[in-house]
């Protein structure tokens, strides 16, 4: 197996620390909104990362956290709380919006057929693992203390920077346009920030230093060390991770405990819209129920992200998700027309299985593999061999092959002419469409964006 390690900025055979077993964590969601498409894919990488591990015979250990506090405004540790001003937006508590995105982030990537990490920890519980670090980190030496917080002094870690391409020890230096506030470099960070004099927060501890809370990157080193040890294979995110929340985490694991904490850093790269990125902090963005409202399923996302690889730009269309669905649904109807008959002989020594794993093994080329399967699929072989493989190669590409109620392509092609005839108030057409997609079994119900088509 290979990978492409952003530490070493190379493709790397996969050599794990134990023999059968994977230490895996993946930066998961800060709660303060519903995650977006963008944030999906980053989830969807991840599950695809843990599947090709499993099918590769580890036992795999996954860790994912939920940033319930801490995540400010502005990545470099200025401005408002994001979950303190996601409660306000709301008028609900933080702790309420905590509980109620993390649950709709489950149903998410429940949705999109994502295996739920064996742990999910929230930083919020883990606020004396994460004092005892920055403790810790004081005690080496590398911190110091400001009006506001406790800081990580970058200048005093020979590594800093090591994750980034062109990092340079100049950029350390405050330049005429960054205001560097109490901070002696740019690059320096907030370990614990105390709680403005007067202001009262709704989440906020005593501390060594004062009453206040943790920055946004002491969580995931501490509950990395607490749930996998200071050494662990594999850690994921985002490529916006890359210049501050990871390089932060490795600072703080070199200062802590001298090691790099995880030997492989991968990252997922970017959703854009119309070029730009999708961020939850602009509040528009696509949400899974905005896909569902027009009448997609969110597995036509997850094979729309899987036919680009996961470490470039998606640039996601209307036009593409469309496409996607259509080319997913024909491998389901494919498959539906296939013999029932159960095929008990195994993989071994199947030329489309050992392609398939290769491709996913070869730092998940899952457009290879969807290539594997398609070939699978227009192949002349014996129906139950060829279902048995659709289904196995499904356990990881996650698309719902094998799940019940198709809806035919050519029922939701009278969906959409049926939704266009709407939009031009042409009723009567709409109404003739309706019929004659009752009479192929299916309903259609109109929603606040859209429609859905569900199986009479
Ligand atoms: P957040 O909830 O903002 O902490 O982000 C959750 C995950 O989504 C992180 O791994 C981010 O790096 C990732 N992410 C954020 N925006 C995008 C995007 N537009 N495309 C892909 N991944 C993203
Ligand atoms: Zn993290």
């Amino acid at each position: 197996m290979e990978f492409y390690n952003t530490l070493g900025r190379s493709k790397q055979e996969f050599k794990p620390i134990k023999e059968k077993e994977v230490g895996f964590y993946a930066c998961g969601p800060t709660v303060y909104h519903y995650a977006h498409i963008g944030n999906l894919r980053s989830y969807i990488f991840m599950d695809l990362l843990n599947k090709t591990l499993e099918l590769n015979g580890f036992k795999v250990n996954l860790v994912m956290n939920i940033t319930d506090v801490g995540h400010l405004t502005d990545d470099a540790d200025d401005g408002e709380d994001k979950m303190e001003k996601g409660a306000r937006r709301e008028k609900k508590t933080v702790w309420d919006i905590a509980d109620y995105y993390t649950d709709a982030f489950m149903d998410d990537i429940k949705k999109l057929n994502i295996k739920k990490p064996g742990v999910i920890c929230k930083a919020t519980d883990h606020i004396d693992d994460q004092i005892n670090m920055v403790k810790e980190i004081e005690a080496k030496g590398f911190t110091y203390k400001t009006s506001d917080g406790v800081y990580f002094d970058t200048s005093r870690l020979k590594e800093y920077g090591e994750l980034m391409p062109n990092f340079n020890p100049g950029d350390l230096e405050g330049g005429k346009r960054v205001s560097l506030g109490d901070k002696k470099h740019v690059t320096d960070f907030a370990l614990w920030k105390f709680s403005k004099p007067g202001e009262k927060r709704q989440m906020e501890w005593d501390s060594p230093w004062g009453r206040g809370f943790p920055g946004w990157h002491i969580e995931c080193t501490a509950m990395g060390c607490a749930f996998l040890g200071k050494k662990f294979d594999i850690h994921t995110g985002g490529i916006d991770h890359i210049t501050v929340h990871h390089t932060n985490e490795l600072a703080q694991a070199r200062a802590s405990f001298g090691d790099k904490h995880a030997n492989y850093w991968l990252h997922n790269g970017h959703v854009l819209v119309n070029n730009e990125k999708m961020a939850k902090s602009s509040g528009k963005f696509i949400k899974i129920s905005d896909l569902e409202g027009k009448g997609f399923s969110p597995l036509d996302y997850r094979y729309l992200t899987l036919q680009t690889h996961y470490r470039k730009r998606l640039n996601f269309t209307w036009e593409s998700l469309e496409s996607a669905r259509s080319a997913r649904l024909k491998l389901k109807n494919k498959l539906s027309g296939l013999k029932q008959e159960v095929y008990e002989g195994g993989v071994s020594n199947n030329e489309y299985y050992d392609s398939f794993l290769s491709a996913l093994n070869d730092d998940l080329n899952t457009s290879k593999a969807l290539a594997v399967l398609q070939e699978l699929i227009d192949s002349s072989i014996e129906g139950s061999v060829k279902k048995f493989l659709v289904l196995e190669f499904d356990k990881v590409l996650g698309l719902g092959l094998g799940e019940e109620d198709v809806v035919p392509e050519d029922v939701y092609e009278l969906g959409l002419k049926r939704e266009k005839a709407r939009e031009l108030k042409n009723y009567e057409e709409s109404d003739k469409l309706r019929k004659e997609i009752r009479k192929l079994g299916f309903e259609i119900l109109d929603k606040k964006e859209g429609f859905e088509i569900k199986k009479l």
